[in-house]
């Protein structure tokens, strides 16, 4: 069956057009098949782009679920002198796209892809590289490439569809530099999936844009961006009009582009498990490797290189032929001696060695680990936090994605060994700022003695050291230099810090214990022995 070249398969496409045959091909297990929906999710993709709606007063939105028709009345509203339209409708022979907001005046149509990324304004030159800023040959960096050229792609079919407008592109994102003025705008955008399951967003009553107060999406010209997009040279010397043919037809014809396979396909969406493989689905990946690089499927039970644990060198080995783990050679990965412990570079030949010893015991430094627990004073104490950032702040005073704390749990390892559950903080309030109430109890928790503390990775360090910011940026709380001093005393400042401190009952983090005591191997990679 033909396939439209939409603006989401244009996306997968670029970052590889192989996967545009696995894409929708039942027959091939794909991991991102729930992903991108809760991505969006997440992210609040869904409420921002109604915010972005709110913003763009009297904007007409096609909604019918027919796409000719959809084009029809796209087509319709465009011959108007002047209109905003809502998920715009275009195609262009295979080419077919729905625009989040299009602004049309005269012969000009300025077409805005909203997006739930922050952003700060005041950045220069955001989009490109720094160096190739120096030599005045702009190139996209990694972060935003993926964004503009969403936008380019929507830009070129709107341009072939129309080719007597002047299209200016522009992204609309979260303004990480904005503060909410008024209280409880991400209320007004309630998620509801009680038609079918299907996600919707309701805004409330009333919502205008003068009602939200301060604005908290920034529109960003991207027109130099999209021109760089355009002069791109991609896969096999295509231009930009010819690397969208190319994916076009490989739609139209349902063809498998010659897989060029590289470390990149370590986290291939269409890897799958054996969970998957073991229900009747295709591996795209093993269907890629076995095409570009002849490994048979027995072998896919071996681990690859680019599995090895934070590996730079994978592309590398791959060019010399060296596929899987048990290939690699101890010069390959020249272990150096860790100070404290295992250092990632041991950590990265004691998973080759396992695997070509076929050991799949764990390994434990029970004597550094012994070391490590003298520093310890009881009662332990073990705090775990969780937090959301949200791009359409709760609370007035908040900025998009500003971090809100609002749950922790405390347990206590006693001397005696005993385990408590010691303590909880959970925000119950609805509309309630809780980060201050949230360090408050914690400090409750953690003062009546000096035990040691520990975390799991960095999270709960760049929680507090966010909360700090917060407290020295208002002069509503009282006791802000009690709560400052206090989370001064149990982290170490991050790098966005404006001064540096190290508290002498800094937590100490299980997961860096790990990396420097503890490795074990994947049982996965044994099972199938
Ligand atoms: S395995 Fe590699 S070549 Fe194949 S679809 Fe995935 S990323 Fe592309």
């Amino acid at each position: 069956m033909s396939r439209n070249l939409t603006k989401s398969r244009f996306k997968v496409g670029y970052e590889c057009p192989s996967k545009l045959f696995y894409l929708d091909n039942k027959k091939f297990g794909n991991l991102n098949a729930e992903n991108s929906f809760l991505e969006a999710l997440a992210e609040g993709g869904f409420q921002v782009g109604e915010l972005a709606k709110v913003y763009h007063p009297g904007g007409i939105e096609i909604t019918s679920a027919n796409k000719d028709q959809a084009v029809t009345e796209t087509a319709e509203l465009l011959k108007r002198d002047k209109v905003t339209i809502f998920e715009a409708t275009i195609r262009h022979e295979n080419l077919f796209i729905k625009a989040d907001v299009l602004v049309k005046s005269g012969s000009n149509i300025q077409l805005i892809e909203v997006k739930a990324k922050s952003f700060d304004p005041t950045e220069r030159n955001p989009f490109f590289t720094k160096a190739s800023v120096k030599k005045n040959k702009p190139q996209l960096n990694s972060q935003w490439e993926p964004y503009i050229m969403d936008v380019a792609f929507q830009a070129f079919v709107i341009q072939q569809a129309f080719p007597d407008f002047e299209v200016e592109p522009f992204l609309m994102l979260a303004d990480k530099t904005s503060i909410a003025t008024v209280d409880g705008i991400n209320q007004r955008f309630f998620l509801d999936s009680s038609v079918g399951g299907r996600v919707s967003v309701i805004t409330a009553p009333g919502t205008t844009a003068a009602s939200l107060g301060a604005k908290l999406l920034v529109k960003v010209s991207v027109s130099k961006e999209v021109e760089v997009a355009w002069a791109s040279q991609f896969r096999g010397g295509h231009s930009f009009s010819e690397f969208v043919s190319y994916l076009s037809s490989l739609l139209e014809t349902n063809t498998l582009a010659e897989p060029v396979v590289s470390g990149g396909c370590k986290s291939c969406e269409f890897r799958i498990g054996a969970d998957l493989k073991s229900s009747g689905l295709l591996s795209g990946f093993e269907n890629c490797w076995s095409k570009a690089r002849g490994i048979k499927a027995a072998d896919f039970s071996r681990p690859m290189v680019f599995d090895i644990w934070n590996f730079r060198r994978s592309e590398l080995l791959l060019a010399q032929e060296k596929v899987f783990i048990d290939q690699v050679e101890r010069d390959d990965i020249d272990p150096r001696e860790g100070a404290d412990g295992l250092s990632a570079s041991e950590r990265q030949w004691l998973q080759v060695e396992k695997i070509i010893a076929k050991e799949s015991t764990p390994y434990f430094d029970s004597e550094g680990m012994a070391e490590e627990m003298e520093r310890w004073r009881f009662p332990l104490h073990f705090i775990d936090f969780e937090t959301t950032m949200v791009a359409i702040p709760f609370h007035a005073g908040c900025r998009p994605y500003e971090q809100i704390a609002f749950q922790f749990s405390h347990h206590c390892v006693n001397e005696n060994g005993t385990v408590e559950h010691a303590g909880e903080y959970l925000n119950r309030e609805k509309g309630k700022y809780p980060n201050f109430d949230f360090v408050r109890n914690l400090k409750r928790e953690l003062e009546d003695d000096n035990g040691t503390i520990f975390r799991f990775a960095a999270h709960e360090n760049t929680v507090l050291c966010q909360i700090r910011q917060q407290l020295l940026s208002t002069d509503d709380v009282s006791d802000s230099r009690e709560l400052v001093a206090f989370i001064e005393s149990i982290t170490a400042s991050t790098d966005s810090a404006e001064s540096e401190w190290l508290g002498p009952r800094n937590m100490i983090d299980m997961c860096e214990l790990v990396k420097l005591f503890y490795y074990h191997p994947p049982n996965q990679w044994f099972e199938l022995d």
